[in-house]
């Protein structure tokens, strides 16, 4: 049996210098360079160019797409083995301490944006291809390196290529945890909205303007409702022993107009458990729905939001409750909660849910509720879930090659969150994070310990091997 950990170690100063080299090339999406054959612009350009042209001088076959996604091939015969990789990296932000894009070394550890995710991954793939090429075994399959460019935002990169490439009989993509991540729920982004004419009586409360929220995967941290009407008083105070006895921040503002300004604080987290967060538009929504003096629109937008959704992320006033043992609960994130007075509403909502779900019914219990306060819906994307046989060939060679070379379980991992290996027919996520290691990626002083890298690329090795003998 070919010892592929101790032809990695052979090479591993090339790994580390190869993929400090792959990061130091900036690839934030910049559409504002784009051109044909360069759709996500220059930076992407070329670091893209760069990785296919020494692939290509390292005696690789490779095949481009218009820019959109690549691919680095080895081997012969009929299947094919691919594995996903991107190298588009998130922009770097703000609070690093080593410069994003040197790569510096220290303490066992590259820092970069992309160390993790995904251009050190993508690096660990290339040279457990390179090294499989380099020791002459041959191959039934031919293995294909798939080089995305556009996993950050769009995924247009996946699109573009699948539309003109074949589908892999197998793969898998080194773009999040260890051991395997073999199922994932759907994911449906929807929005409900509707027209307001604007219509209230002096006397009324009405709400004037409300925001919480920019993205529908996220907990909105903050929201912030302007109210109009007489019963302002009674609400402003209502609202501060509200923040009070919730323990919560925020503040109360009076515009020149006169009209009242609440803000409420909140807490951001990832929309696939909602309840991690303080969803800081619902919290206002519900406090809000307490007063009885609305407007009919102002009230069907606090009341739908406030008697249905406020601490319910799990859809049981709406009658969509689901849960799953391996994937848990059918999820719902409010991830945008807008009024605007006179021109319109929305509602943006981040569903998620195990297989064992019906999609069709939990869409009609959103509608259904949805519409005793007028609002409409429609469907934006729709991700159906993912899922790999436990029992599948994939499955089972990637956990013996993750079992020999870390003497460890490979328990099999499900999850609320989308990974990119569900661009693969048949494909799971594995890999690179091993478990107990702090998840860096898109966070400042994002890093991979060189001694991970060097593993994840023998595991790599082996597993092509493997699945491709
Ligand atoms: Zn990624």
């Amino acid at each position: 049996m070919m010892n592929w950990k101790e032809r990695i170690d052979e090479v591993k100063e090339t790994v580390i210098e190869d993929t400090r080299a792959f990061l130091r090339h900036k690839s934030v999406l910049d559409e504002s360079t784009a051109s044909p054959g360069k759709p996500f612009g220059e930076d992407i350009a070329r670091t893209y160019n760069w990785l296919l042209q020494k692939a290509e001088n390292e005696g690789f076959k490779v095949k481009d797409f218009d820019g959109y996604a690549g691919h680095i091939e080895y081997g012969t015969g009929e299947d094919i083995i691919g594995i996903l990789c991107h190298l588009d990296v998130v922009p770097e932000g703000d609070g690093w301490t080593s410069p994003p894009f040197e790569a510096e070394l220290k303490d066992g550890r590259i820092i970069a944006r992309g160390a993790i995710d995904d251009k050190g991954p993508t690096m660990a793939a290339y040279h457990a291809l390179k090294t499989v090429k380099e020791s002459g075994v041959s191959l039934g399959k031919r293995v294909r390196l798939i080089i995305g460019t556009d996993e950050e935002s769009q995924w247009r990169c996946v699109e573009h290529y699948f539309r003109n490439a074949e589908m892999p009989v197998m793969g898998f993509a080194p773009d999040a945890d260890f051991p395997i991540i073999y199922s994932e729920k759907g994911i449906c982004d929807l929005e409900y909205s509707r027209k307001l004419e604007g219509k209230s009586e002096n006397d009324q409360l009405a709400l004037e303007d409300f925001r919480s929220g920019q993205r529908l995967n996220m907990v909105p941290d903050q929201a912030q409702a302007v109210l109009s009407g007489q019963e302002q008083e009674a609400v402003t105070g209502a609202f501060r022993s509200f923040l009070e006895s919730e323990n919560f921040t925020g503040d109360v503002k009076t515009n020149d107009s006169g009209q009242v300004h609440l803000i409420l604080n909140g807490k951001s987290v990832h929309g696939m458990e909602p309840d991690k967060g303080i969803n800081a538009g619902l919290e206002l929504a519900s406090f809000l729905s307490r007063f009885s003096g609305w407007d009919s629109e102002s009230s069907a937008f606090v009341r739908t939001l406030g008697g249905t959704f406020a601490r319910d992320s799990r859809g049981k006033t709406a009658g969509i409750a689901h849960h799953n043992e391996e994937l848990g609960d059918l999820t719902v994130n409010l991830g945008i909660l807008e009024f605007i007075k006179g021109e319109m509403s929305r509602i943006g909502v981040n569903l998620r849910y195990p297989e064992t779900a019906d999609f069709d019914q939990a869409k009609e219990g959103l509608d259904h509720t949805f519409s005793k306060g007028s609002y409409t819906g429609t469907i934006i994307t729709h991700e159906k879930p993912h899922k790999v046989a436990e029992t599948s060939r994939l499955v089972s060679v990637l956990k013996d090659v993750y079992e020999r070379h870390t003497g460890e379980k490979a328990e099999l991992i499900a999850i609320g969150g989308g990974t990119y290996a569900r661009s693969l027919n048949e494909g799971v996520a594995f890999g690179p994070l091993f478990p107990g290691r702090a998840d860096l990626a898109h966070q400042p002083d994002e890093a991979i310990h060189t001694e991970d890298l060097l593993k994840a690329t023998a595991i790599y090795a082996d597993a092509i091997y493997e699945l491709a003998k």
